[in-house]
């Protein structure tokens, strides 16, 4: 067999050919070994793959389907996890020196859902420290290239879950977005990527860097794949008071009539002015623009709104979640986890412990977060970004009063190249797209929209619809990705 058939890269094409006895999971996985030992060398993307463990779930599973009693569809087929997602005997590193002895003694509910369906946790996905970064270059262990072009970065912090997928490694795999880091890689590897609703998916057992940001969420070669995804993880969980007892998300569904049908026909598609302003480098604004075309012509009616606080979006986040993750990151002290440093006493264990185990960005961001907190700034930063924040919301709030979705750009840029944004306020800035979405808690898709003229690499188109509108949202993005094709 071979993971490079059109039909072998998606989740339900593989689904299809499982059922139909074509292959069987131990043939996919096998083949996932395969790709991983042509291309992973370069690529980089997994920190590394228990096979052993895969191997006996795939048996299991094709054990099942033989008897008749598979758990899903979707019963055997390997899903890569980056690794800030607990999963059961594997390592919980955050691809940090500190946590690199942590194996988990747990799955994350994300990941247990998946197992319910039969779907295999596969290995375990490099990323930026903490998922603090966008181009997986703050990795404590191996940086991951951008598999269509090795020369640039994957973008972040889920680069390994991006890369794993555009290199044919693996079919789909889960990241986590704080800020755009599903979002951005997939734009930058060509590949699709879902923020849900925040508290959409349990993040228990999401390694926690900004709580009132996080969210898990996947990475596929296709928007029904996501769909997919969403639909199984969903839900409310006991173990996430942030969790949403809302009704299903039915995004699966919606999805496969918007690729069926290809039609925008009866969609408003707000146009946000800010989002199209100066900055965007001319291979972006040319897909951009062939977007708009595009959704015009399949029948969407489109509008012009505006976001008029976007313009504080990137201050607003780079203060908020400092905040929330100097204050969860404090918990890493080298005494319950990871590795420790032995100092002359309690306080001097701490002091070297993290000291040795953090990066040069995750100290940036407790120091940063630690002084927005601290009295005398709390009032000033801390307290004038959550105004803000709800600013920010209540923008979103109007354009859907004139509009059903947004289209807008993922990123100003395609993929950079490594060292290029060497500058931390340069590497800030090219998040000014996608952090918004999770300040307001609403949802948003990224999907590949077509090429940078100039460099030949990816480029994503982002749709952005309000809390709980994943059926909407997708079912749209499955339209405009099966016009594109
Ligand atoms: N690039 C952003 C940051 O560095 C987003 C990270 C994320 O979504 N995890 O914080």
């Amino acid at each position: 067999m071979d993971l490079s058939e059109k039909n072998r890269q998606t989740l339900l094409g593989l689904a299809g050919d499982l059922k139909a006895k074509k292959i069987s999971s131990v043939e996919l996985v096998n083949e996932c070994f395969k790709k991983i030992d042509e291309r992973d060398n370069t690529v980089k993307a997994f920190l590394s793959v228990d096979r052993e463990a895969a191997l006996k779930a795939a048996e299991e599973a094709d054990k099942r389907r033989a008897e008749g009693k598979s758990l899903s569809d979707f019963d055997g087929i390997p899903v890569g996890i980056k690794d800030n997602i607990a999963v059961r005997g594997e390592t919980l590193s955050c691809a940090s020196k500190l946590l690199k002895p942590v194996v988990s003694p747990y799955d994350a509910t994300a990941v247990a859902r998946l197992r319910d369906k039969g779907i295999i946790p596969f290995g375990r996905l490099n990323m930026d420290e903490f998922a603090m970064g966008s181009s997986c270059e703050n990795s404590a262990f191996q940086k991951t290239c951008n598999p269509c072009d090795t020369e640039r970065v994957p973008g972040g912090s889920s680069g390994g879950s991006a890369a794993a997928v555009a290199a044919g490694l693996v079919p789909a795999t889960l990241g986590s977005d704080t800020g755009g880091s599903i979002r951005q890689p997939a734009a930058f590897c060509g590949t699709v990527g879902l923020k849900p609703t925040y508290g959409r998916i349990s993040r228990y057992g999401l390694v926690a860097f900004a709580s009132s940001l996080d969210q898990i969420s996947p990475l596929s070669n296709s928007v029904t794949d996501a769909a997919a995804l969403l639909d199984i993880m969903a839900g409310v969980d006991r173990m996430d008071s942030t969790s949403l007892d809302a009704a299903a998300p039915n995004a699966l569904a919606s999805a496969l009539s918007g690729a069926a049908s290809g039609s925008l026909k009866g969609v408003r598609i707000g146009l946000p002015e800010e989002y199209f302003a100066s900055g965007l480098s001319s291979g972006v604004d040319k897909v951009m623009q062939n977007s708009i075309e595009l959704a015009k012509s399949m029948g969407a009616e489109l509008v012009k709104v505006s976001l008029p606080h976007t313009k504080y979006a990137v201050a607003v986040y780079y203060i908020v979640a400092t905040a929330e993750a100097s204050a969860n990151l404090a918990r890493f002290d080298g005494i319950r986890y990871g590795d420790r440093k032995e100092g002359r006493d309690l306080i001097d264990t701490y002091f070297k412990s993290r000291g040795a185990g953090f990066g040069d960005e995750v100290k940036r961001r407790i120091l940063l977060g630690t002084y927005v907190l601290s009295s005398g700034y709390y009032d000033a930063y801390y307290l004038r970004a959550q105004k803000v924040r709800t600013l920010i919301r209540k923008d979103f709030e109007e354009a859907y009063k004139q509009c059903d979705i947004l289209l807008t750009p993922v990123t100003p840029n395609a993929a950079f190249k490594f060292g290029e944004k060497s500058d931390p306020l340069q590497m800030y800035l090219s998040d000014i797209f996608t952090i918004a979405l999770n300040l307001s808690g609403d949802c948003g898709v990224s999907v590949p929209g077509g090429k940078d003229e100039a460099t030949g690499m990816p480029v994503g188109v982002q749709f952005l619809a309000p809390a709980l509108g994943e059926a909407k949202l997708l079912g749209a993005a499955a339209a405009f990705e099966a016009a594109l094709k």
